[in-house]
Formats: C-alpha cells, sequence, structure tokens
C-alpha cells in the first residue's frame, strides 16, 4: 500500500491509471482500521467517502474533476456536514446529526475532494492535547506515549499517520499550529475573516478561524484557495478576492525584512533547543541576505490571560445553547425545567469545558465586568496596536511555535495553568487577527519534531506560503 506525501503524487497516479480513487480510499481505510490505536478518527464515513470517490473516478475519465480530485481529508469533529454526525468531541452532542454543511466543507466537494471521517478533538476544541475529548486520547503516531497536541490532535495525528493525506482543523488560540507541531506538519490558522465560520461548531467567535493540517505548503495553499473568501452567511468574512495561493509559491522572496520578539526567544521555559535552533535558522535568513531583527513586544506575559479571559466569556455565551432542550444530550434525571437545563448540562460538559463556562460566566458578571471582561479588551487592543506597528515594519514575525516538543499524557492534567501556557506563543495571532503557520523544520534530540511559527500581516497567506516554502528549503 502506497502511501503519498502531497496530492500532486496523488494526481500524478490518477492520471497513469496507477490508482484511482475508490482504491485510494480503501487504502485509507484499511490503515484507519490498522491504526485504530491513535484514536484519530471518531467515525469514518465509509459509504459517502466511497461514493464520492466513485464519482470522482468518473469525472476523471471525462477530465471534468475538481482540483482537489484525489485530495482524501479528515475533518476536526466541529465541522458540520450534512447528513452526518458531529459532536464537538462531547457527550452533550451525542448522536446529533449535522442538517446542513460547513462552508468549508461545501467548497472542499465542490472541487472533489473526499471527506473520509471525523476527527477527534479536545471537548469544544478547548485544549492542548486532546486530553479532554470525551471520547478518549489521541495517540501521537510518532510517540504513542504522548500527546498529539490539541485541540486539533485526531486531525494532526490522522495526518502524520497517512490515514488521510490533509485534514482541516480550527484554530482559537492554536489549535492547528499546535498540533501540527507537535506531529511534524504544517498548520495554518488564516487572518479573521479569511475563512468562513458558518458550520463550525463556535467556541470564542471572535477568534475562531477553520485551517488547514498538511504534509507541505502547496496542499496547503490550494486547500486554502478553494475554502476561502466571500460567504453570504457569515458576515465576518471579508470580500477581498482569494489569490490563487498555490501559484504563488516561487515567487521568490526578495529581500525580506523579518523581526523576531526578542521576549519570546528568550522566554523562560522555551525548550534550549529550540530556542538554539530559531537563532540557527535566523543566522541562515541573514546569511542570506535578509534584514532579521530582534524586536521588543512588552506584553508577552499578557497574551495567555487576555485570550483565557476573553475566550471564555465568548464560550460561555456561545455553549449556553446547550440546554437540553433544542438538540443534543437531555438527562433523564431532570423532573422539570431547570432542572432539565442543570443536569443536562452537568451531565452532559466535561470539566474543562465547565471551568471554562463558569470563569467566563464570571468574567462577564456584573460585578466584575469592568474588571475582566473590559480590561481584557482594552488589552487586546494594545497587543493588536503593538502587533501592527511591528507588522508596519517588517513583512513577518518568526517565533517557536510552541515551548517545548510532544509531552507525555498527564504531564499537565492537575495544573491548568501549566497547560494554558503551552499556548504561549500561539494566541499573539487570534488575539490580533493576522494569519500564522507553523511549519515542520525542529528536530529535537529526543527525536521529536517542533514547529517554527511565521506570523504575517493580515491576509498576507500567499506571500506567507512563499517565505515558508522557501524558508523550509533554506
Ligand atoms: N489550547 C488552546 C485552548 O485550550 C487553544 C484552543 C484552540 O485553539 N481551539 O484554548
Amino acid at each position: 500500500m502506497k502511501t503519498y506525501n502531497s496530492l500532486s503524487e496523488i494526481q500524478s497516479d490518477l492520471a497513469t491509471g496507477k490508482t484511482n480513487c475508490v482504491s485510494l480510499v480503501n487504502d485509507y481505510l484499511h490503515r484507519i482500521e490498522e491504526k485504530k490505536q491513535l484514536n484519530a478518527f471518531l467515525e469514518v464515513f465509509t459509504a459517502s467517502a466511497l461514493e464520492k470517490a466513485k464519482q470522482v473516478d468518473e469525472k476523471l475519465k471525462t477530465n471534468t474533476a475538481g482540483k482537489l480530485a484525489g485530495m482524501v481529508i479528515g475533518i476536526k469533529d466541529n465541522l458540520c456536514y450534512k447528513n452526518h454526525k458531529v459532536s464537538a468531541s462531547s457527550k452533550i452532542l451525542e448522536g446529533f446529526e449535522s442538517l446542513y454543511s460547513s462552508t468549508v466543507v461545501e467548497r472542499l466537494l465542490a472541487e472533489d475532494a473526499i471527506i473520509i471521517g471525523r476527527c477527534n478533538c479536545d471537548e469544544f476544541a478547548m485544549g492542548s492535547s486532546n486530553e479532554t475529548s470525551a471520547y478518549g486520547n489521541v495517540l501521537n503516531p510518532l510517540d504513542e506515549t504522548r500527546v498529539p497536541g490539541g485541540s486539533s490532535g485526531g486531525a494532526a495525528a490522522a495526518v502524520a499517520a497517512d490515514l488521510c493525506l490533509a485534514s482541516l482543523g480550527t484554530d482559537t488560540g492554536g489549535s492547528i499550529r499546535q498540533p501540527a507541531s507537535f506531529c511534524g506538519l504544517v498548520g495554518l490558522k488564516p487572518t479573521y475573516g479569511r475563512v468562513s465560520r458558518y458550520g463550525a461548531i463556535a467556541y470564542a467567535s471572535s477568534f475562531d478561524q477553520i485551517g488547514p493540517i498538511t504534509k507541505n505548503i502547496t496542499d496547503a495553499a490550494l486547500i486554502m484557495e478553494v475554502m476561502a473568501g466571500k460567504d453570504e452567511y457569515d458576515s465576518t468574512v471579508s470580500s477581498k478576492p482569494v489569490p490563487e495561493y498555490s501559484k504563488m509559491l516561487d515567487n521568490q522572496p526578495a529581500k525580506l525584512r523579518i523581526a523576531y520578539l526578542k521576549d519570546c526567544v528568550e522566554a523562560q521555559g522555551l525548550n534550549p533547543e529550540i530556542k538554539a535552533y530559531i537563532y540557527s535558522v535566523i543566522e541562515k535568513l541573514k546569511a542570506d541576505g535578509h534584514t532579521v531583527e530582534a524586536v521588543d513586544f512588552p506584553y508577552l506575559d499578557y497574551l495567555v490571560p487576555t485570550y483565557y479571559v476573553l475566550t471564555t466569556a465568548e464560550a460561555s455565551s456561545n455553549l449556553a445553547r446547550y440546554d437540553g432542550i433544542g438538540y443534543g444530550y437531555r438527562s433523564k434525571n431532570a423532573t422539570d425545567l431547570e432542572s432539565t437545563y442543570k443536569k443536562s448540562r452537568t451531565e452532559g460538559f466535561g470539566t474543562e469545558v465547565k471551568r471554562r463556562i463558569m470563569l467566563g460566566t464570571f468574567v462577564l458578571s456584573a460585578g466584575y465586568y469592568d474588571a475582566y471582561y473590559s480590561k481584557g479588551q482594552r488589552v487586546r487592543r494594545f497587543i493588536q496596536n503593538k502587533t501592527n506597528e511591528i507588522l508596519n515594519n517588517y513583512d513577518f514575525i518568526l517565533s517557536p511555535t510552541t515551548p517545548g516538543t510532544a509531552f507525555k499524557f498527564g504531564e499537565h492534567a492537575t495544573d491548568p495553568i501549566a497547560m494554558y501556557l503551552e499556548d504561549i506563543f500561539t494566541v499573539q495571532a487570534p488575539i490580533t487577527g493576522i494569519p500564522a503557520i507553523s511549519l515542520p523544520m525542529g528536530k529535537h534530540s529526543n527525536g521529536l519534531p517542533f514547529g517554527v511559527q511565521v506570523m504575517g500581516k493580515p491576509f498576507s497567506e500567499g506571500e506567507m506560503f512563499s517565505f515558508s516554502k522557501y524558508l523550509m528549503e533554506l
């Protein structure tokens, strides 16, 4: 059974008749079965994937197939796909079937991608290790004693283990980039407003974005050019035209100006090997003629608190809809309306989700709104202004994606703060709305990969892709 590292490899085998979509899907299904212990998929869409594969094979015969023909994709279990289950890895949505497809799913299918199943994740995308899923841990395929990262842990593990070619995750504070870093993959969080969130189960609506997890830049660019852009179902999506990103990859970057945040690279808690690696990348860039400079970013200590105040506030509001009435889990022990709400939510949500709903309710409560929520919004603005100031002077900001490599199960289990600090380098992008990509460049002496993160100006995904490709080949 051949494994593929890019869509172009698959498409050339399809063109020469070495394979077809049905046997491709069967191979992936076979590997999913073989690697069941990873728990990367909550459900495999065998029937609809094979059906779609058959259709694409027909289209290929008549040269009418879309540009993603042959791309077998896993979707995080918070993206809706019509007539398929979706649960956000929560008991509260157990058995719920979506009545419509998210815009991203519609657009991928329209270009003949094949959706093979839904991937395990942290419950409601809250977590950094996939340990908060109601359906069990996902194992990191590179070292099964370690976490794959989160919250899109299943989506990353699935690609790393060749259970699909690419996957879609969502990123609110790092949930695409951190698992990509832990599993040795490319992960992009697009600019806020680049990709429609219609049909994505909301966690924190002013932060959430959907993005690709892939083995290479070209596949990420292809997925982005298909799924990005204006959508009448999501008014936060920009109407800016979407460039053909995959055609811009070889635009050799001219002399670039690159910033790195000294406070990040010198941060306590950053693994020394990762730090040394970042400095080595900086040296290579300089040697290649680019300007790379350290800049001050005095708000490092405020990033994680701002993120957790604001996202929990938004989550407490977004998750109010799971009340045991409209859909999803309803407690059998309820006796009246009040106890239906209370017991359904108490029994349906996991510990981390409850912690965040309570925290969010607290920061929004009348007595504390100004002290926490309003303050958080103001700090968000400070961080945005400072970040924009840096990006007015530089093309990109370079940083590590994560402070360390994939950690062991349970390592942060008793200390939520330690877990939250995993997000230190990834939350700046969603706080400010800028795009950020994690590139699988580093290899630690412990054998595990780690990512280098590139952040760019809003809507500079095209430039980021070509710079990323260049950087990975440098
Ligand atoms: N790890 C972060 C959190 O726990 C990020 C989650 C996300 O991006 N969805 O909130």
